[in-house]
């Protein structure tokens, strides 16, 4: 790319690339996660991704309670807290104190603390997601994912186009929470969409994430209309998707949309909790468990009985 292309097209921010990652699409891929979210869905599993901007990340499990990121802060933004119960001495932060200027990390001996989100061009991405790609033979490819893409669309537009112009399969995980703009320009570079649709009602939808889901639905069906490859995704979150109402409700819409649709039920996954404890932010669904395999079932059978096409498991 010419200097004068890359000075044109638009930055993006990220917060993670996932390297041979496996469900995030089809084969191997390359996951680069985008920051900021206009959704809150208590069960977040990549609640660092949900602001826009960077911040200050702490791995209390790497933490070898040096205190050097203490001593070289010059906002006194971190102080070392001593062990309370349960709780082992860890690093605390001051957000609205920090300037994100990243003494602590360059100090720190162990990679456990760092300033978390930044902001690359396009073709920093696109090599940074085609680095693997001798490994992504016929079904592997390239994800972009967040946070929530949509947030972003013209940065991603730019990357997706770099790495089909290489040939790469490209995909996109995201909740379509975004301008119809965005959804039309992706569509040209994107191979496949895996979008989330949580929840139906959309004034259950509007209390328990924020916003309601018109807007996702109709992005849907504008997928649908450009013959775009789309796979449906719903999390399983017991006391607020994981009911049959709910499932059987989505089911039944996107079989009426679409006569080869496709749909996957992903179980909750608690590991994200340690993200939010590194984050000194309380995780809202602390108390709940995954689905058993009998629970899962049970949903299975509801799109069994809703003649879902294709059920991916
Ligand atoms: S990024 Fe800078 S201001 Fe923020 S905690 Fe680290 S050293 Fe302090
Ligand atoms: S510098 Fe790193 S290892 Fe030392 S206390 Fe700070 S976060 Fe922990």
């Amino acid at each position: 790319m010419n200097p004068e292309t890359e000075r044109t097209q638009p930055a993006g921010m990220i917060f993670d690339l996932k390297r041979f990652a496996v469900h995030d699409g089809g084969g191997l891929r390359s996951t680069l996660f985008l920051k900021g979210c206009p959704l809150r869905c208590p069960w977040c599993q990549n609640p660092e991704g949900l602001e826009k901007e960077p911040l200050l990340w702490y791995d209390p499990s790497q933490c070898m309670r040096c205190a050097a990121c203490v001593s070289v802060c010059p906002q006194n933004a971190l102080s070392m807290t001593p062990a309370n119960g349960n709780s082992p001495e860890r690093i605390h932060m001051v957000p609205s104190a920090c300037s994100l200027c990243g003494k602590c990390e360059e100090a720190c001996p162990a990679a456990a603390i760092e300033v978390r989100g930044r902001r690359i061009g396009v073709q920093e991405a696109v090599s940074m997601l085609l680095r693997d790609r001798i490994f992504f033979r016929d079904s592997g490819g390239v994800t972009l994912s967040g946070g929530e893409v949509l947030l972003q669309w013209e940065f991603a537009a730019a990357v997706l186009a770099g790495c089909k112009a290489q040939g790469a399969d490209t995909a996109i995980e995201t909740s379509l929470m975004g301008p119809p703009r965005a959804v039309e320009e992706l569509m040209k570079v994107t191979d496949h969409f895996l979008i989330d649709i949580k929840i139906f009602d959309p004034e259950k939808h509007r209390q328990i994430i924020g916003t309601d889901n018109r807007r996702i639905l109709a992005n849907y069906e504008m997928l649908l209309h450009g013959n775009a490859d789309v796979l449906v995704r719903t999390p399983l979150i017991p006391g607020y998707t994981a009911d049959d109402e709910n499932i059987r409700s989505i089911a039944r819409y996107i079989v009426s949309q679409d006569p080869d649709a496709r749909y996957e039920l992903l179980n909750y996954n608690p590991l994200c909790r340690s993200k939010y404890e590194a984050l000194e932010r309380p995780y809202p669904v602390d108390e709940i468990r995954p689905l058993s395999a009998e629970e899962m079932e049970h949903f299975y059978e509801i799109l069994r009985e809703e003649h879902v096409p294709h059920i991916i498991t």
